[in-house]
C-alpha cells in the first residue's frame, strides 16, 4: 500500500547534489528559496504526497545512500498505535487516517527510534542490514517473548 504513495508523488526524485542547483556556498544574501511552487496558503491542508513542493524543498531530496541500516515493518504484529509516526524524527513513517502504512525509504536516515519506540510484542518494526529483502526479513521475525 505504501509503494502506491510513493508511485504518485515526487518524493525523493533528486539526489542530493546530482543536479545543478545552486550550492550553499553560492546563496547570496536575500535570497529567498521557497518550499513549494505557487501558491501555499493552503498546503497544510493538503496530504504530504499532493503538495507542488519546489527543488528546494528537502521532500524532493533522496538522502537514502546515507543508510547503512533500515527498519523493516510487519504489519501482521502492529496495533497501529502510531507511536512509530510521532517520534520519527524525520517524518518518515507513512500513516493514513491512523494506520501505518509503511516506511518512507527515501528520507528515513536508519536511525532506529521507530524501533525504540515500537510497544509489540515482538516488535513491529526491526532493523535490518540496507540490503535485506523485505520477504526474508518477515520469514525471520523473531517469535513473542514469554515474560
Ligand atoms: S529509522 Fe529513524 S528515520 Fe527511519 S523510519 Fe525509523 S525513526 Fe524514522
Ligand atoms: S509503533 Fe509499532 S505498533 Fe505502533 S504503529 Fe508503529 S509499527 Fe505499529
Amino acid at each position: 500500500m505504501s509503494k502506491g504513495i510513493l508511485a504518485v508523488d515526487n518524493r525523493g526524485k533528486r539526489e542530493l547534489g546530482a543536479d545543478k542547483l545552486v550550492g550553499w556556498d553560492e546563496v547570496t544574501q536575500g535570497i529567498v528559496l521557497t518550499s513549494f511552487e505557487g501558491d501555499a496558503a493552503n498546503i497544510a491542508s493538503l496530504k504530504a504526497e499532493e503538495r507542488t513542493y519546489s527543488d528546494f524543498n528537502s521532500y524532493t531530496a533522496t538522502v537514502a545512500s546515507w543508510r547503512v541500516i533500515k527498519p523493516i515493518y510487519n504489519r501482521d504484529i502492529c496495533i497501529d498505535c502510531q507511536n512509530c509516526w510521532v517520534w520519527c524524527p524525520d517524518s518518515s513513517i507513512i500513516s493514513r487516517d491512523k494506520q501505518m502504512l509503511g516506511i518512507d525509504y527515501d528520507h528515513c536516515k536508519g536511525c532506529q527510534v521507530c524501533v525504540e519506540v515500537c510497544p509489540t510484542n515482538p516488535k513491529s518494526l526491526l532493523m535490518f542490514v540496507e540490503a535485506e529483502e523485505i520477504e526474508t526479513a518477515l520469514a525471520q521475525w523473531p517469535e513473542k517473548k514469554k515474560n
